[in-house]
């Protein structure tokens, strides 16, 4: 039986050097979100934030002529190597791609250069916020502007200084063993990294970074990021939590298939492989709604990719960072195999930690 695949949303973690603006940079994309409810606005998910394709054309970035597939981008909400290098897939990162924010009045710092790293020996693809833009002295700010548009509005000693720090960055990347240049001089990214100067505190070239990673996705994953809907649902557990009147729950990024209430499910526990049932799927309510008591909307099923708690009995001693696979016709005895030959994986990536 021939499966229709589609390509779902890339998954995307934030990284680079304490203090650079990673957190700003993620609050700053979500705060963009909230006003609205209307369909294609961003939403919150478990763990992490849906920035759909309309969301980032009505932004304006530079790409948006740029034919597109990809459903849009879900932000992994906690930054960093450490959740990029222990939220794994099938042995691989869950990131499909990362954005390395630095400061581009420090340039490269211990940290930015190991997020390089990290990146290059996972084969990930990813983009360089050139960040904190806004405290170039005599800076003009042109709030939530996508570059260009704020970069024709400095002055010249202005334009000068921000493209002597890009080439710095560029000098600093080369030295590293990567070509890169300003994101809107670049017309190959294979061959390219992108630099996309923004600011976290005023949104400025927020639209450009978002459509890059677009761009990125498009031309250089989208075979990897086909999948079934209709497939039995994979994930990577988060967190394991507690939750008062649903008892121990796990916060998931579901990142193949679809899963659905009811469903038996795989997961690894501290010293065993646990084999339960999927009791109930929680989303985060719209912030529109904040007033009602319950703090989790409950859906019948979800679609990858997606944050997603699930309840389920028997979850203590589940571990973060766990597989998470349904099991569908038949297939149990491969899916528990699974799941113990990837949770070795991580047990020994958490070592390395
Ligand atoms: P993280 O450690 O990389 O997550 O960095 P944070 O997002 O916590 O940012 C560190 C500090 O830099 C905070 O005080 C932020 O308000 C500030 N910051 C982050 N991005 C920008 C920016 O684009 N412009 C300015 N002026 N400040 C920023």
């Amino acid at each position: 039986m021939a499966k229709q695949s589609t390509i779902r949303t890339p998954i995307v973690c934030v990284m680079g050097h304490v203090d650079h603006g990673k957190t700003s940079l993620l609050d700053r994309i979500r705060g963009s979100s909230v006003v609205s409810t209307e369909e294609g606005a961003i939403t919150q998910h478990i763990g992490a934030t849906l920035v759909p394709i309309d969301a980032i054309t009505r932004m304006g970035g530079a790409l948006s002529k740029v034919s597109v597939n990809v459903p849009g981008l879900l932000f992994i909400d906690t930054p960093g190597h450490h959740a990029f290098t222990t939220l794994r897939a099938r042995g691989g990162a869950l990131a499909d791609m990362a954005i390395v924010v630095v400061d581009i009045n420090e340039g490269f710092r211990p940290q930015t250069i190991e997020a390089l790293q990290i990146l290059r020996n996972y084969k990930t693809p990813f983009v360089i916020a050139a960040n904190k833009i806004d405290r170039i002295p005599g800076w003009r700010v042109q709030g939530n502007q996508p570059f260009l548009k704020t970069f024709a509005q400095q002055n010249e000693r202005v334009q000068g200084m921000l493209e002597t720090k890009v080439y710095e960055l560029v000098g600093k990347l080369s030295d590293l063993g990567f070509n890169s240049e300003r994101f809107d001089r670049v017309s190959d990214f294979a061959r390219n990294i992108c630099i996309v100067p923004t600011s976290a505190l005023t949104g400025e070239g927020l639209p450009d970074i978002l459509m890059v990673l677009i761009g990125l996705a498009q031309r250089y994953m989208t075979e990897s990021l086909k999948v079934s809907a209709e497939g039995p649902g994979a994930g990577t557990v988060l967190e394991v939590k507690e939750e008062r009147g649903l008892g121990m729950t796990l916060d998931v990024i579901l990142y193949d298939g679809n899963l659905k209430v009811g469903d038996e499910i795989v997961v690894a526990g501290n010293d065993q492989i646990i084999e339960t049932k999927v009791r109930s799927l929680l989303k985060p309510r719209p912030m529109s709604e904040i007033l009602i008591e319950e703090r989790f909307e409950r859906v019948k099923s979800v679609t990858a990719a997606a944050g997603i708690k699930v309840a389920a009995p028997k979850l203590d001693g589940v571990i973060a960072g766990s597989p998470l696979q349904a099991v569908r016709g038949g297939n149990r005895d491969e899916v528990i195999e699974r799941v113990r030959h990837e949770v070795q994986d991580i047990e020994v990536n958490l070592s390395d930690v």
